[in-house]
């Protein structure tokens, strides 16, 4: 059975006062309602890989994550919907009962694995890839977080939904992956051969929710040069709104939460949009972006 998916994605204008203030117009990209249970950048990252698994004979994907990975809780939806057997290797011990996102995973099928945190670290090398394959025999083999180059390129189709000028595009980082795509798609995607460094034209921020990210900087570039061939200058990241690391939150964030729900009446996701969005306000009343922009978030879950 095939999912219904809504694609484009809705755009829509969001009227906020702070950036309204600075002649700053927001308009959110609302890849969340894409499905319930595809949501967001993680159908974009798992379609060509979908794809290439069929292509390529296989009737298992495996991935890894950790115990509360969305892109876990994805795989699992896309094996059921699109006729694959799953497994999930989770970083750390197995705790029962199952946290929701895990149970949720089983429940669409999902065979769960785990990995100690030490060799869950050496997860792509070939030596624990083949104990893997040992274990459970053949399967398409996903990347943590499912961030690889069909998952860029899947992402890099984003841009080109935005009807209307605009001159940045936001997103939140986990791996890096969505911002790799978004950035490629802007600067012409994978029919145009991505121009090097545009002096030009829209841009693309990344707003990073791990703590001690910098070495995004150079996984971006080769998920860049893997989806493209050569890295887009016309991208960058955020490391300033990661509120403690991967999943922490501060009384300023939840804060921040609560503030937005009052405004607009929507509960953000706070492992990933909150950061982004509370940066965008944040860069927004520095001044960062010029009078009369036009910002587009990207809402990925
Ligand atoms: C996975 C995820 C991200 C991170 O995407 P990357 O491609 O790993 O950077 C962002 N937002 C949401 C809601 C996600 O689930």
């Amino acid at each position: 059975m095939q999912p219904r998916l809504r694609l484009p994605s809705p755009l829509t204008q969001l009227r906020d006062d702070r950036l309204a203030r600075r002649d700053v117009r927001l308009l959110v990209k609302r890849d969340d309602l894409i499905h319930p249970e595809l949501p967001g950048n993680k159908w974009r990252k798992l379609k060509y890989n979908l794809e290439r698994a069929r292509q390529q004979g296989h009737s298992t994907i495996l991935t890894f994550g950790g115990a509360y990975s969305n892109a876990i809780r994805a795989t699992a939806a896309a094996g059921h919907y699109f006729g694959f057997d799953t497994i999930g290797v989770i970083r750390g011990e197995e705790h029962l009962p199952l946290n929701p996102s895990l149970a949720y995973a089983t429940s669409r099928g999902m065979r769960l694995a785990y990995l100690d945190r030490s060799t869950y670290r050496r997860k792509h090398s070939a030596e624990v890839v083949d104990a893997l394959h040992r274990e459970f025999g053949e399967f398409y083999l996903l990347p943590e977080g499912a961030s690889n180059e069909l998952a860029v390129r899947g992402c890099a189709e984003l841009p080109a939904e935005i009807t209307e000028p605009y001159d940045v595009i936001c997103c939140p980082v986990g791996t890096g992956g969505t911002l790799a795509g978004i950035a490629g798609g802007i600067a012409g995607g994978i029919a145009g051969g991505i121009a090097g460094s545009p002096a030009a034209g829209p841009r693309a921020v990344g707003f990073c929710v791990l703590k001690g990210a910098q070495f995004l900087e150079a996984e971006v570039a080769r998920l860049q040069r893997a989806a493209f061939g050569s890295v887009s200058g016309n991208w960058e990241l955020a490391y300033d709104f990661h509120f403690g690391g991967y999943a922490k939150r501060t009384p300023e964030l939840d804060a921040f939460i609560a503030d937005w729900a009052r405004r607009h009446g929507d509960v953000l996701d706070r492992i990933y949009v909150a950061k982004m969005m509370y940066g965008i306000v944040a860069r927004a009343e520095a001044g960062w972006f010029p009078p009369g922009s036009t910002v587009v978030a990207v809402v990925t879950g």
